[in-house]
């Protein structure tokens, strides 16, 4: 059991954002993480130029949030610091259209460590690379921003020619609000392999399919889709709210002495020994690369599965049954 915390976690008191201070920051993409980065740097007082492709759809909302555009090489020309916050599918060929631009001593960073770690873009040894990592959706990184509040991050230093690149890291970090909040020491393997298991197994993965179980067996028994709606999806968050702001110790103080004692004899006889056996088998799917592999291909083959995976979950019932009671409720306003 860990008895103290072994991370080291840096706050805005450890973080300079001199180290930004002559540079150019070149965001590459202006989606999720693409357009808070870009904002919050500009609005921390970093130079900031937005690469987008030429027709690309996010030019205007990038201009009109006052932001000076390039196209991905030409941004990349003028930057110091080059932060490609594309998809990771689409990065290799970004990386291609700007490597040329990267001059000795410049900066390349992600906020996901894929194409690194499985070798998909191999940078020249004459660039730092870092990582910071946001660990939430981008439209937070900009909200909490804006309300003077912090959203934790991950900072990894793959390569460091310069000699300040974990400084410099540090001090985008402080620049987009994560040292607000404190940032995480880690690596690029470890931000790798812990961001897909954690999707796969826990948050994304591992949570529908509990949730479509539960609703399954409740209808199959014969109870109405709406109160198996209720109960299996739409009271999930009440209860991942509960963990997040106090751990599964506050949940369980609120929920029922009878919720309390049933989840703690059943829970682990639903999620058992099986269910670890196969954790542990993806984990070991992401760490020995098959599944990075897995995913490449995919993409290369034009997603045949991904599509056909994706349209089976739009398809299931719970998401008909679902958005017609979020549509009778007033809950789903926020
Ligand atoms: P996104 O899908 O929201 O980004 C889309 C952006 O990339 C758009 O501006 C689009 O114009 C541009 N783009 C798409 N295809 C392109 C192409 N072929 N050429 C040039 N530009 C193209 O991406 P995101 O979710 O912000 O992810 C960016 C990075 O941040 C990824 O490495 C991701 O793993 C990481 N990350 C994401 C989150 C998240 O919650 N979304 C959290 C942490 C880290
Ligand atoms: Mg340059
Ligand atoms: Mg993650
Ligand atoms: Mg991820
Ligand atoms: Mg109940």
């Amino acid at each position: 059991m860990a008895d103290e915390i072994d991370a080291t976690i840096y706050y805005d008191d450890d973080a300079d954002t001199g180290y930004l201070d002559d540079a150019t920051v070149a965001v590459i993409g202006y989606g999720s993480q693409g357009h808070a980065h870009a904002q919050n740097l500009n609005d921390s007082g970093i130079d900031v130029v937005v690469g987008l492709r030429e027709g690309s759809s996010s030019r205007a909302a990038a201009e009109s949030d006052g932001l000076d555009v390039a196209t991905p090489p030409e941004a990349a020309a003028q930057a110091d610091v080059v932060s490609i916050l594309v998809p990771d599918t689409v990065q290799p060929a970004v990386y291609d259209q700007i490597k040329d631009e990267l001059d000795a001593g410049d900066t390349l960073q992600f906020a996901h460590g894929f194409n690194i770690h499985y070798n998909q873009i191999q940078p020249s040894d004459d660039v730092d690379v870092t990582l910071v990592a946001p660990k939430s959706p981008g439209h937070l990184v900009r909200r909490n921003y804006e309300a003077d509040e912090g959203t934790p991050g991950l900072v990894a230093v793959y390569q460091d020619v310069t000699g300040d690149a974990k400084e410099q890291a540090l001090a985008y970090a402080k620049g987009i609000g994560c040292t607000r909040a404190g940032t995480i020491e880690t690596t690029f393997r470890e931000e790798t392999e812990t961001d897909l298991f954690g999707e796969q197994a826990v948050l994304c993965g591992g949570v529908t399919s509990l949730v479509k179980q539960g609703y399954e067996t409740l209808v199959e028994a014969g109870y109405s889709e709406e109160m198996a709606y209720f109960e299996c999806m739409n009271e999930l968050k009440l209860i991942v709210d509960l963990m997040y702001e106090g751990g599964l110790g506050e949940m369980w103080h609120s929920v029922s002495d009878t919720a309390e004692y049933g989840g703690l004899t059943r829970g682990d006889r639903v999620v058992d020994e099986h269910a670890r056996e196969q954790m542990e088998e993806v984990l070991e799917e992401v760490q020995d690369g098959t599944f990075a592999r897995q995913w490449i291909l995919e993409n290369q083959a034009g997603r045949p599965n991904y599509d056909q995976l994706k349209t089976a979950e739009e398809n299931h019932e719970i998401e008909a049954v679902g958005e017609e009671l979020r549509g009778l409720f007033s809950w789903a306003d926020e």
